[in-house]
This record gives C-alpha cells, structure tokens and sequence, in this order.
C-alpha cells in the first residue's frame, strides 16, 4: 500500500465533508447529509452555531493562548459555573477525552498516596469499555484491537464484566483505588449501567474507602437530556471525566472531582499546555450557556422522546433488519438482528441514503444527533432509516 499523508489507523468512508450547517454535512461535491452522529457525540449545537462561531471568532482576536503559569479569568468563570452544576468542587481542563482520563486515573491515585497508601493504586474497570487511546485509557480496557502490540501496557487495573456487582465486590482488595465505568457505555452499544450496579459499586467505595471515577465523556453534557448520566441514579462520583459536547466540536475536556478526591493534585503534579487556554474557555462558556440550561436540557428529554417513540414505531416494520431500541435522551442505539451487520447498515445509511450514524458494539447503530434537531430532522431521519431497511438485503441468518 503506498504511504498516505495520514497514518492509515482509521477505515475512512467516501463521505469528504467540507462544510456544516445545523445538522447537514455536505461533501465536495455538494452532496448532502443528515448528520445522527454529530463527530460522535461532540457537535452538540450542530455546524456553524452563531453563538460558538461568534465566542470562537471574538476570542481568537482578543488572546487565543497564554500559558497556565498566568491566571486565567475566563477559566476560572467557566470552571466554576460548570461545577456549580455538578458535584464536583474543582476540575483540571484537557484537549480530549483520553486526557480527561488520564487526569481521572492520576488523581485516584495521588489521593490514595496522598492518604499515605501509596500501595492502593489498582483500578477496577469493565469490560466493552471504551476510555480513549493514551496508553493509560487502554490499560483500562480488555480490547486486543485496542491493546495488541503496545504492551507492556500500565499495570494496576482489572477489567471485570460489566453489570456484574458481586464481580465487583469480589475484586476488592488491599491494593484497590477505586472503580472507572462509563454511566452509559457509548462505543460498546449504548449499554447502560443498571441501577443496582451503579448504586451498589457507590455503596462499596463508601464501604472501603474506595473512589468512583466515571467516564461521561460520551453520556454526558447534556446527551441524555440530564447535564450528566449519573443524576438519573440518584448517585454521585468522585471523580468525572468529561469532554465530547463540552466543546461542541473544539477540543475541549475536563476531569472534575471533589474537594476530598482531588487532595493529592497539587501544585506540580500535573499539567498541560493547551489545557484551559482562552480560545477554548470562551467556547466552553458559550456552548454551557446554551446546553447548560433547564429548558435546554428538557428540550432534549422531549425531542429524544419523540425520536425514540418514532424508531419503536418503525422497528417492527422492518424485523428483517432491527431488533431492538435502547439508550435514553439522544444517546440511542438500534440493534440489528444477528443477518444484518451494524457497520453495512451505517455505510448502506450513508451511501444510498445520505444519513450519517456510527455503528457501536453489540451490532448497534448509534444515533447520536445534534441536540438542537426538530421534528422535520426526526422525520427525515425515520424516513431514511425505513426506506434503508426496505432496500437492504439481510444475509440469511444461518
Ligand atoms: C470518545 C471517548 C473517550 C476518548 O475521548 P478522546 O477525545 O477521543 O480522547 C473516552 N471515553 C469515552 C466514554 C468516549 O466515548
């Protein structure tokens, strides 16, 4: 194969986009999309929202980046908005995902070590999770596509079944730093957490001493239709990474935390150079000022109930092809019988219908829109989803 500008480590489609508007793509050569996948989960506002355009553009001409050994106004005006909707007392800004993971992960140990048990590092995490691609986000997972030619990897974890309580209580032991799940599992196939898991992993860290990490990278900011997954179980974490839709599609993340579980971060210990700039300070304030909001928030609860109300109408249309709807808010998936494949279903959606998914684990569609879609994009996409169905041939389940 010849070599390509870009390192080949994602299969990319034929769709080429050059420009967005609200919830549209469109490519090249001028062909149209209607975006469910919004970047996976990340364009919460859709393309070209004027409030994130106008934050970006008046930002970008004021003091785009300084350094974090200058004070940061906008940052700390952002931070603490954003935690006063949230359990969590302080956070550290990332770029990403995987680096809000990795903050997750090196404040659950430094406050063990902090607590002068250094030798409580080991993290319990599950299995089908997806924590992002730094080194330390893959030691927490059991993935070979993930995991295969970059051991040795970071020891100090062990991924359990997922759901599974008494597997969890069962892995508790002297050297235990605490739990990382996502509230939602997003890549897996939007599988929740049940309640009596979560609840129930809460009670053994309140029992042991142990802290809660959750990953709502994916679940959170507002795509449930709660500002994060874990209010739905009346619970809270300890410590939260979060990044996706925080920035609406600038590159953004966080790792939040409590007073208490953050008593090891200090001065010295960690660090980054983007992380928080102004540029994207701004942008996070504008899409918080928008997402962030009661009625915005119950605006998403009613669209992603007419949405899930439509697909649970069409499914039984189409049993050739769709199995079940699961997910909540506008974190919804469509699984497929076991003779229809998730990923040639999204490229049929794609190619001959001009509607953009992503496929999941467990043979799941994802519809992830931008949470701002009407109703004309809710019937658009109902529209192409059984048009789709009808002129997909499903090989004959054996
Ligand atoms: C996308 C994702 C990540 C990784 O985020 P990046 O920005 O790609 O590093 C981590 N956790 C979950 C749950 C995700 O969905």
């Amino acid at each position: 194969m010849p070599i390509t500008p870009l390192m080949p480590v994602y299969p990319r489609c034929d769709v080429r986009p050059v420009r967005g508007e609200g919830a549209y793509l469109y490519g090249e050569r001028g062909e149209r999309y209607l975006d469910m996948a919004a970047g996976i989960a990340v364009n919460v506002l859709g393309h070209g929202h004027p409030a994130v355009v106008k934050a970006i553009s008046e930002q970008a001409a004021t003091l785009m980046h300084v350094s974090n050994i200058y004070g940061m106004p906008l940052g700390e005006t952002f931070a603490a908005a954003l935690l006063a909707k949230t359990f969590a007392d302080t956070l550290f800004f990332t770029n990403s995902g995987a680096e809000a993971v990795e903050c997750a992960i090196k404040t659950a140990r430094r406050y063990h070590y902090a607590n002068g048990n250094p030798e409580r590092h080991r993290i319990i995490t599950f299995s089908n999770a997806f924590h992002g691609r730094t080194l330390g986000a893959i030691s927490a997972t059991d993935q070979p596509k993930m995991r295969d030619g970059f051991e040795p990897l970071l020891p100090g974890f062990t991924v359990l079944k997922f759901n599974d309580l008494e597997g969890a209580k069962a892995a508790i032991g002297p050297d235990a730093a605490g739990f990382m799940l996502e509230t939602i599992q997003g890549e897996g196939g939007i599988l929740a957490a049940t309640p009596e898991f979560l609840t129930g992993l809460r009670a053994l860290c309140d029992e042991h001493g142990l802290l809660l990490i959750l990953d709502e990278v994916q679940c959170g900011y507002a795509r449930t239709g709660r500002f994060f997954a874990y209010e739905q179980y009346g619970i809270t974490p300890d410590i939260m990474a979060v990044a996706k839709g925080i920035g609406a599609g600038f590159p953004l993340g966080a790792c939040l935390a409590t007073e208490e579980a953050a008593k090891g971060m200090t001065f010295g210990t960690h660090g980054s150079t983007y992380g928080g700039n102004p540029l994207a300070m701004a942008v996070g304030q504008a899409v918080l000022d928008i997402v962030g909001t009661d009625e915005f928030l119950a605006q998403v609860r009613a669209t992603g109930d007419r949405l899930r109300g439509a697909l649970e109408q069409l499914l039984p249309n189409h049993d050739h092809v769709f199995q079940e709807v699961r997910g909540i808010g506008l974190m919804l998936g469509i699984k497929l019988k076991p003779g229809a494949e998730a990923r040639s279903f999204v490229a049929h959606l794609r190619d001959e219908h001009g509607l953009l998914t992503v496929a999941g684990g467990d043979n799941v569609v994802r519809i992830l829109p931008p949470l701002n879609i009407d109703d004309s994009h809710i019937a658009e996409c109902i529209e192409k989803l059984s048009a789709a169905a009808r002129s997909f041939a499903v090989a004959e389940a054996a």
